[in-house]
């Protein structure tokens, strides 16, 4: 049987783009419509991915097929290849299923040659209108389909503009450009080894072959690469009739959207030019005009193209981007699809198509896009200014920031509250420069990945933040740094964009942030939609408060060791992990009790009535020790010095026992759970302070939920041993306060013996919180940090990982031991609380992964909240139509 390949404008529709890629299916659904569209044909995606199985050889049907579609263009616009009273003119267009620039640029007027440009020239009654489309489809063709360079095109026309005198293509007279024509050929002639082809079937051959070709030129594959759009798709043709807008004053090419498509209002955008072809209008030649005008102009036409794009919005029932030209007053559709928009305007439409009846609210929910809701959330860079980036880093936690430099925590306190916005510079910052960080606008550390310690805090405090950013080199002595040769010193400003990892010299005009009844609107609509419940990591009041805002159903992680870390606690935490006896540890121990009691109950109270999940101590010991290479220095220093004898000793001590607790591999080592059973103390003054901190909230009228959490448990064994110790706690703090309150007990499930044990564990635990981010290090036996910096992009870039994994769940392994424990969980405890609590649970595709394995919630961020409750609605709607969403 024969295959059909090509498919007449009439034949085919909207949904074909597979077949047709996007603008041919456009241009058949606008056809269908009874739009007014230049005739033609789509070649099918097909027919390119044929030949480029069979030798680049067209299937043996196509040629014939071709002709036949011609010859009914030919029938319908009473024109001829080649003819001598009226010839047919084409247009030769790329168009993939997805719009991708980089495909070869179109070829306009294609069927020109010696004899049929003077015939065009006697019907239009204007040489120069002919001779200027004869040169323009040289030039394209030449380069396009015969692979001449562009410049030397464009070379020979401004060379005989100079030697004319003229300052304008406008001023080339009919004389002139048949002179360039001339030249044209010559110049093709001398590059190819080829005549210009004067035949325009052997054109049209030419051109649909160049089309195939362009699939796999290095711009497109590039493109796909970056995109992700699968390489077996292939392109289509689209062979189009000729209309003109270069025709005069009465003629004219524009661009339009339905909607404007930075804010999303309602009102005809656009823009156009009189007397111009093809892309004129945004190659900038001319300054275009706004739509509006045409009003004024050319009324008749306004009218049609204002009721058309009506039309339009009304049956694809979203926002239209549309081409189209006036060829003597008669208006014509080119193309249209869907427009792409700001995260705003997104937003907007979305809103208002729901409100106009045109949309229902499940597909409104499907029209934003989970990752630009970011944009709205922070501040962001103006996406208008113009501005010159002067090196990147990792974009460790979103929102752009500005502000003067300066390169010491105590200096970024003083001038912060002295009012003044600060972008704290650092090498990499640590626990002691906390006072800092609170009073900047953002930071910029040249070193550290995603998790070191600037990364962390500056999401948990929401603010802008670039890490590693290595080109920039700082001289903390002089108060300055230096990026390639440009030097920055303390008061200088500069802006940060923590969302992309720009950094960038001098003020930017920023967008601030924007969450509107628009905002709030859809995402009541997304929550009414999903399954999937939405936690916020919060480890401190500010951040709980900040989740309850957003809206989060509670708190899936709160990390106790952040709180350890702060300035006027860390003595304590040393002194209680030094201490060589019970007794000597209690006193540490107490204060510690104290400081996280209140810790804990601003957060219970912050979050009343919602669940807190509250891990206990997590990192290994000596995270919160000094570091055993500048205790080495410092004792040779008091040697050198010739220190007391006393003081000499004391150090020594201490690097003694800060070298016992070092370990070569601390995230396989003693921590977490292992500390909790090998020194009970700590977990148990932990679980004290959480506990007296919910009675004297529920004292104070409060209702705490509370869910303990013991990380790193990978055998059933050692949760049980925990259990029992953890509630024996709770029972005397219930005795002694003569309290009772509902309470929780459960673990982490981060390595994979925990999540192929989960049966046995499920047996002790009420909930499971998967722990994503160690899971992943644990089941690729990845560090992260080290794989982030030396080899993971690299296997993305060689194709051995898709993605990297720490950003976007594992599906395949990571995600297979989160479904196995999942299964193997709920077999022996039916209602057990599952849950995300690693990065993951903000990131799109892993939500909706975790829908899909049926867990009870994700927990992110608090900024992220958002972003969690649309993906988790969407993964809903997708499932119940069970179609693959185009980005
Ligand atoms: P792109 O995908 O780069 O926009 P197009 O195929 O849409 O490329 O065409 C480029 C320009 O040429 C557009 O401005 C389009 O409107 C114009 N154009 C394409 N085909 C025709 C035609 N048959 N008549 C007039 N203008 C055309
Ligand atoms: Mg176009
Ligand atoms: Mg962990």
């Amino acid at each position: 049987m024969r295959k059909k390949y090509v498919y007449f404008f009439d034949e085919g529709n909207a949904e074909m783009r597979d077949l047709l890629g996007g603008k041919g299916a456009n241009l058949c659904e606008m056809t269908r419509i009874g739009l007014p569209v230049p005739p033609g044909f789509v070649i099918s995606t097909e027919a390119c991915i044929h030949y480029f199985e069979n030798g680049k050889k067209f299937p043996e049907e196509l040629w014939d097929q071709v002709m036949a579609a011609l010859a009914r263009v030919e029938s319908e616009t009473g024109k001829k290849f080649g003819d001598e009273e009226r010839p047919l003119l084409v247009s030769v267009r790329s168009g993939a299923k997805v719009s991708m620039p980089g495909m070869m640029d179109t070829v306009l007027n294609l069927g020109l040659n010696d004899e049929t440009v003077e015939t065009l020239s006697r019907i239009a009654g204007n040489q120069r209108f002919a001779y200027d489309c004869y040169r323009r489809f040289m030039q394209m063709f030449g380069n396009v389909v015969m692979e001449v360079k562009k410049d030397l095109f464009e070379h020979a026309l401004s060379d005989l503009k100079d030697k004319k005198g003229y300052k304008y293509d406008t001023e080339l007279t009919p004389v002139d450009l048949r002179e360039l024509v001339d030249t044209f050929k010559g110049i093709v002639k001398k590059e190819s080894g080829q005549e210009f082809p004067s035949q325009p079937l052997k054109q049209l051959e030419m051109a649909i072959r160049a089309v195939f070709e362009s699939w796999y030129n290095p711009r497109a594959i590039t493109y796909r690469k970056i995109n992700e759009i699968p390489e077996t798709l292939g392109t289509a043709v689209n062979v189009q009739t000729m209309v003109f807008g270069n025709m005069g004053e009465n003629s004219g090419t524009g661009v339009a959207f339905t909607r404007d498509p930075s804010t999303g209002e309602k009102k005809l955008y656009g823009e156009y030019l009189l007397n111009a072809q093809g892309e004129d209008v945004v190659a900038g030649i001319r300054t275009p005009q706004p739509l509006e005008k045409l009003k004024d102009e050319l009324l008749e036409a306004y009218d049609k193209l204002a009721g058309i794009m009506d039309t339009l919005e009304q049956h694809y029932e979203d926002m239209q981007d549309l081409e189209f030209t006036i060829e003597e007053g008669k208006l014509y559709m080119l193309q249209t699809r869907v427009g792409k928009r700001t995260a705003a305007a997104a937003l907007k439409i979305a809103v208002d198509m729901v409100e106009e009846g045109l949309i229902d609210k499940k597909t409104a929910v499907m029209r934003i896009d989970p990752s630009q809701l970011d944009q709205l959330l922070h501040p962001c860079i103006d996406p208008n200014a113009d501005f010159q980036v002067l090196t990147k880093g990792l974009n460790a936690s979103p929102g752009a920031a500005m502000g003067k430099v300066v390169f010491h925590a105590d200096t970024a306190e003083e001038m912060g509250k002295a009012g003044e916005m600060v972008i704290l510079v650092r090498w990499e910052t640590t626990p002691d420069d906390i006072h800092g960080l609170v009073q900047s606008q953002g930071i910029l550390t040249s070193h550290g990945g995603m998790t070191s310690h600037a990364a962390v805090v500056a999401r948990g405090m929401g603010k802008p933040c670039v890490c590693g950013a290595e080109e920039v080199k700082i001289d903390y002595a002089s108060k300055s740094c230096r990026v390639k040769d440009v030097v920055i010193r303390e008061g200088d400003i500069i802006t940060i964009d923590g969302t992309t990892g720009r950094v960038i010299l001098g003020e930017v005009p920023l967008i601030p942030p924007m969450i509107n009844e628009d905002f709030r609107r859809l995402l009541a609509w997304a929550d009414e939609i999903r399954k999937l419940g939405v936690r916020a990591n919060a480890d401190t009041p500010e951040d709980a408060a900040r989740s309850r805002d957003f809206e989060a159903e509670g708190i899936g992680l709160c990390r106790t060791e952040h709180m350890f870390m702060a300035e006027d606690r860390l003595p304590h935490v040393q002194a209680a992990i030094l201490a060589k006896t019970d007794e000597e540890r209690a006193e540490p121990l107490q204060k510690l009790l104290k400081m996280q009691k209140e810790d804990f109950a601003a957060i219970l109270k912050a979050m009343n009535g919602l669940p807190v999940t509250i891990r206990l101590l997590d990192p290994p010991l000596h995270e919160f020790l000094p570091n055993l290479g500048d205790l080495r220095v410092e004792v040779a220093e008091l040697k050198h010095r010739g220190a007391s004898l006393e003081e000499l000793a004391a150090k020594e001590e201490l690097l003694a026992n800060v070298r016992t607790l070092s370990e070569a591999n601390p995230m396989l080592g003693l921590r977490g759970c292992r500390l909790g059973i090998t020194r009970p103390d700590i977990y148990q003054m932990q679980v004290r302070a959480i506990f007296e901190a919910a009675c004297d909230v529920v004292e104070e009228g409060y209702e705490p939920v509370v869910e303990v959490m013991i990380p790193l448990v990978g055998i059933d064994k050692e949760l049980a041993l925990l259990k029992e110790s953890t509630e024996k706690v709770i029972h005397q703090v219930f005795e002694e306060r003569g309290i009772r309150i509902g309470y929780k007990i459960g673990t982490m499930i981060e390595l994979p013996r925990a999540a192929l044990t989960a049966d046995e564990i499920a047996k002790h635990a009420e909930f499971f919180s998967f722990g994503t981010n160690d899971l992943t290090q644990t089941t690729f036996g990845f560090s992260r940090d080290d794989a982030e910096g030396k080899f993971i992009p690299e296997y993305v870039e060689l194709g051995i990982l898709e993605k990297n994994p720490f950003e976007v769940l594992d599906t395949e392994g990571v995600g297979k031991l989160i479904d196995m424990a999942v299964k193997l969980s709920r077999q022996v405890r039916p209602d057990i609380k599952l849950g995300v609590c690693g990065e993951h649970g903000g990131e799109p595709k892993s939500i909706k992964f975790c829908h899909q394995v049926g867990l009870t919630y994700v927990s992110c961020s608090p900024f992220r909240v958002p972003l969690a409750r649309l993906a988790a609605a969407q993964a809903v709607v997708e499932e119940e139509r069970e179609v693959f969403i185009d980005k």
